[in-house]
């Protein structure tokens, strides 16, 4: 009989099992945003915040942690987090997240890249010799790279399989519907210098031109000289100077002094705590300040 009971409650406690939200990790809060849109009660983990330069992390033992017991690993990808990823995942010791498993996943494998097959190389210091990696500032990207994470997670736990795919053909929509706002905010918007080629995905999907880079190649800082070519070649003209919180801002102070244009420090993701909707309102932030110049 206690046999009996015992073998019931167990198959009791089987059946009564909660299921076990997804354990996801993203490295960026761009991509926690849409883990957040694409899997409201995934249990999630980013890795870097806001003010922190994907290309020069560091692999810490906190970030160990998260990825040994992760199901899913969510970077950008491009090679943008390879000075520190493939290190702190081969410390995990976590086969499912390394690449070419189910459990990690590329935004920049989902999607057409910018800047492929440029002139410069790693050799010159660029460090976006595989393409551009930044495309998370492109709602219509995000948008396409939410569908493939949405499948992705149908085939990693089939039993929300349905929720997933509709949360990302919510948040897909949801873009759709902001896009003429963006575009008529946009509209004739005189154009953009960028610290770093990071928001060439944004500037592209509205005909924003891109008036210039304070870096002559990326990753590698500008010299005086670089700055007062660039103010020759943009005096005379409007425009906005953009940098994230982790550039030097001298570059683009001076140069901003030299042309009378603003300067804004932006950075490239929403807050660590960011939704599908704070995602769409850190495309509002850029919008603004590009639309403000
Ligand atoms: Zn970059």
């Amino acid at each position: 009989m206690r046999r009996l009971l015992t073998g019931l409650l167990a198959g009791l406690a089987l059946f009564a099992a909660p299921v076990l939200a997804l354990d996801v990790v993203a490295t960026s809060p761009s991509m926690g945003a849409l883990v957040r849109a694409v899997a409201p009660s995934a249990q999630l983990t980013v890795l870097a915040g806001p003010d922190r330069d994907l290309h020069m992390l560091q692999a810490k033992p906190t970030m160990i942690r998260a990825l040994r017991s992760a199901d899913l690993l969510v970077a950008v990808g491009a090679e943008l987090e390879m000075g520190w990823l493939p290190a702190a995942s081969a410390s995990a010791a976590n086969p499912d997240i390394l690449p070419g498993r189910e459990g990690y996943f590329e935004a920049a494998a989902q999607v057409p890249l910018l800047d492929v097959g440029g002139p410069a190389d790693r050799a010159m210091g660029d460090v976006h010799p595989a393409g551009n990696p930044h495309v998370d500032l492109d709602p219509v990207r995000m948008a396409q790279v939410a569908g493939a994470l949405g499948a992705r997670m149908a085939r990693l736990d089939p039993g929300n399989a349905a929720s997933y795919r509709a949360n990302a053909r919510r948040f897909a929509e949801t873009v759709e519907q902001r896009l003429p706002q963006w575009q008529a905010q946009l509209a004739g918007a005189p154009g953009a210098v960028l610290y770093h080629r990071d928001a060439v995905y944004l500037l592209e999907r509205f005909d924003v031109p891109l008036l210039g880079t304070i870096e002559p190649v990326p990753g590698v800082p500008p010299s005086g000289r670089d700055l007062r070519e660039l103010a020759g070649k943009l005096r005379g003209r409007d425009g906005v100077i953009i940098h994230a919180p982790y550039h030097s801002p001298k570059g683009p102070r001076k140069l901003g002094g030299d042309l009378g244009w603003p300067v804004e420090t932006l950075p490239l993701s929403p807050p660590v705590s960011a939704d599908g909707d704070g995602y769409l309102r850190h495309i509002d932030r850029w919008v603004s300040a590009i639309a403000g110049a």
